[in-house]
């Protein structure tokens, strides 16, 4: 069992520490937010007073923070963690924040004999309190032999993936979250159209299931109300997977797309959808609420 530093104890990190407890590894844990590190302290958690002291212990440290900015500030700024941590100490990022600043730290933190991993999830706060995340890692092989141990007390694994050399993992969860935004809108666009022609939303939702229209959006997540129990949409888009979240990818994923001259037309068209759609106060729905984009009044 290892002694672990977690930075971050969100609506993600927070879960994620608690099923580092569950499993017997010593969880020193640090959040701005009182409230975010009791809830962890609660359940066996050892509160910090600073990502610092979280981590004068730890074997590995695990960050979950909300953007690029808040991780380099926590590795790099002003007393960050790689001046301090020892060498050979393994850093698991699990944030999800553009490749470049993944890179960026990565190197800085190999410079110091640290191992650095970028480690996005997939699966949202359900997965992250089932245990059931999917990861994608960024970085050396041998990290990724010290870290799967790690991640299969929080994630599924069988959806552990080493994605490649250090940024890949950003760079898949972009690629992956671009695909689920274009899906679910052209899902919502299909249904739509076939509901304006009068055919039963469900009833082509298992039509389009059994032919070469079959998504993840139509096999778990139908954005139709009421065509599915327990979904958002059936629960007036309760989230889920927030339009602002969604919103923070896609501009990550066409950056991603935009360094390497890609023509990422649909990613392009996705976000300003969706950014339209958070304008009109939409940003703390769910994703899938996208259908009100296109849907006939
Ligand atoms: P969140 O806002 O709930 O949690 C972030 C936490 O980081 C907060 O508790 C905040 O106080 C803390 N924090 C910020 N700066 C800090 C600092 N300098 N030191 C210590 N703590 C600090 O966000 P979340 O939903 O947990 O998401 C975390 C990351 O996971 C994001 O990058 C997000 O894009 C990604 N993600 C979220 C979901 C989801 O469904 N929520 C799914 C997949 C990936």
């Amino acid at each position: 069992m290892a002694v672990i530093g977690f930075i971050g104890l969100g609506n993600m990190g927070g879960p994620m520490a608690k099923n580092l407890l569950k499993s017997g590894h010593t969880v020193y844990a640090f959040d701005l937010s009182q409230a975010a590190l009791d809830e962890v302290v609660n359940v066996g958690g050892v509160a910090a007073s600073s990502a610092a002291q979280a981590c004068e212990k730890a074997e590995v440290v695990i960050s979950m923070l909300p953007a690029g900015k808040h991780v380099q500030s926590v590795y790099q700024g002003e007393g960050g963690l790689l001046a301090q941590l020892a060498e050979g100490v393994l850093v698991l990022d699990a944030s999800t924040i553009d490749a470049g600043t993944a890179c960026e730290v990565g190197s800085a933190a190999a410079e110091r004999g640290i191992d650095f991993m970028d480690t996005p999830v997939s699966g949202g706060v359900a997965a992250a309190q089932a245990g059931t995340l999917a990861f994608m890692c960024g970085g050396s092989a041998e990290a990724f032999a010290r870290a799967r141990p790690i991640l299969e007390a929080m994630g599924n694994g069988e959806k552990i993936f080493h994605a490649g050399p250090a940024g890949a993992g950003q760079v898949a969860k972009a690629a992956n979250n671009m695909l689920l935004a274009i899906h679910m809108i052209g899902t919502c666009e299909a249904l739509s159209m076939g509901a304006a022609h009068g055919l039963e939303p469900a009833v082509l939702s298992d039509i389009m299931k059994a032919s070469s229209g079959n998504n993840w959006s139509l096999q778990v997540y139908n954005p139709w109300p009421d065509v599915m129990p327990d979904v958002p949409s059936s629960k007036d888009y309760q989230p889920g997977f927030m339009v602002d979240l969604m919103v923070k990818d896609l501009g990550l994923a066409n950056k991603v797309a935009d360094d390497a001259d890609i023509k990422n037309t649909m990613g392009k068209l996705a976000l300003s959808l969706y950014r339209d759609h958070q304008e009109q106060g939409n940003g703390q729905r769910d994703f899938s609420s996208i259908l009100e984009q296109v849907r006939k009044p």
